[in-house]
């Protein structure tokens, strides 16, 4: 409980403005240690580094505030590079590649972390699906083009539906000698993809913490080439000591280079704290050592405990949630305007329960078990009986 807060039943997902999930036991143990010691930060960023470099194949990686975090940090480092000048400037790019090459159809909110690093997008293609003819997206040759000398990165938002494919556009990039950044903040499970991006060609990568990790909901991962992440780290640091003093760790060999220290960076504003950084260690280990299928046997039965507990409502366990491995409980009713009423029932009993809230417009109520517990799913059949009975 937190004081003077209503307790709410999130069934809707790792969604932010719901507070995310709640933690492992021994995540929040981490976070308990972590908040009882004092650490050099550059220091433990060295051993999220070792730990983030074991779990995606990555040459390096940092803990950051979240994907936004890691976006705006991977941004900032594909401008300024290992230029202490130049990171002190930012957001000012005078003189700085600063533009980032992103398909239209992929625009999206997140991407003005690009922005709030002080880079430029340039869109290319045109997603052309309801004038009727449309049947294509933007094509590789299009973000060929759009690279000259101003180019800082190509962005590309992983997703089952983006285009092109992220083995195309990276062969471009590669071509090109262009970083690619790739904001996978959403894509796990499959825990595969903690690999997968990198291994086909991303130079940096960005994951979520708070979301299917199971970390702390203000944590995240930027992780990719050694350079490029030494770069973001820097921007992030306090490092407000005589540069003389400043040791890198060999996980960040490349600042070594650095011609001095920059004062606090574009990422002082997203700064991490030992407590996030201690607390993704464990979530992400957990995270990797969990058998998927125990995992989705565990979300599947207390799916079946919340239709336990609502008999006679026609629920239905689909295996395909919003994400492999993820069983939903959906209750499919007669109009959207149907779904909307009961939706809002069941937000106004105590606690309230949010189901998922993009479904509501298919007609239907989906229940997502990875952000409510065991103990909620007997009172979350019991809100849904309840919400029915005032007439679905
Ligand atoms: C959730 C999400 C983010 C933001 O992640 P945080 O960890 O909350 O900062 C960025 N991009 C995409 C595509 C997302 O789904």
């Amino acid at each position: 409980m937190i004081p003077g807060v209503p307790r709410i039943i999130n069934a809707y997902g790792t969604n932010t403005r719901l507070g995310g999930r709640p933690l492992a036991p021994e995540v929040v143990a981490a976070m308990a240690a972590a908040a009882r010691v004092t650490v050099e930060m550059h220091a433990l960023q060295a051993a999220a580094s070792r730990a983030i470099a074991a779990a995606t194949g990555a040459e390096a990686g940092i803990v950051t505030a979240g994907a936004s975090a890691a976006l705006l940090l991977g941004a900032a480092a594909c401008m300024a590079r290992l230029d202490p000048g130049a990171m002190n400037r930012l957001p000012d790019t005078t003189g700085l590649p600063d533009e980032f090459i992103i398909v239209r159809s992929q625009r999206n909110m997140y991407d003005r972390a690009l922005r709030a690093a002080g880079g430029r997008l340039i869109e290319v293609g045109i997603p052309d699906r309801v004038s009727g003819p449309g049947v294509r997206d933007a094509d590789p040759w299009e973000i060929a083009e759009a690279i000259t000398p101003r180019t800082a990165a190509v962005y590309y938002l992983a997703g089952p539906r983006s285009q092109p494919t992220l083995a195309a556009v990276a062969r471009i990039a590669g071509e090109r000698g262009v970083p690619l950044i790739v904001d996978a903040a959403a894509q796990l499970p499959p825990r595969d993809n903690l690999r997968r991006f990198l291994a086909e060609g991303a130079d940096l990568v960005c994951f979520s913490g708070g979301k299917a990790i199971g970390g702390p909901q203000a944590s995240g991962i930027l992780a990719g080439r050694r350079d490029l992440v030494s770069s973001a780290l820097v921007q992030m640091l306090d490092l407000d000591l005589p540069a003389e003093e400043f040791a890198p760790p060999a996980e960040f060999a490349p600042l070594g280079q650095l011609r001095g220290l920059p004062h606090h960076g574009i990422g002082r504003s997203c700064k991490t704290g030992k407590e996030e950084i201690a607390g993704l260690l464990v979530a992400l280990q957990r995270f990797v050592a969990t058998d998927p299928a125990v995992e989705t046997a565990g979300w599947t039965a207390r799916l079946q405990t919340v239709a336990a507990a609502a008999p006679g409502l026609p629920l239905r366990l689909v295996a395909d949630g919003s994400k492999p491995g993820l069983p939903m409980l959906v209750w499919q009713v007669s109009a959207p305007a149907v779904a909307q009423r009961i939706e809002q029932r069941l937000r106004a009993q105590d606690p309230a329960v949010h189901v998922d809230a993009a479904r509501l417009g298919e007609g239907r109520l989906a229940i997502n078990p990875i952000a409510f517990e065991d103990a909620d799913a007997v009172v979350l059949g019991a809100a849904l009986v309840a919400a029915a009975e005032g007439g679905a």
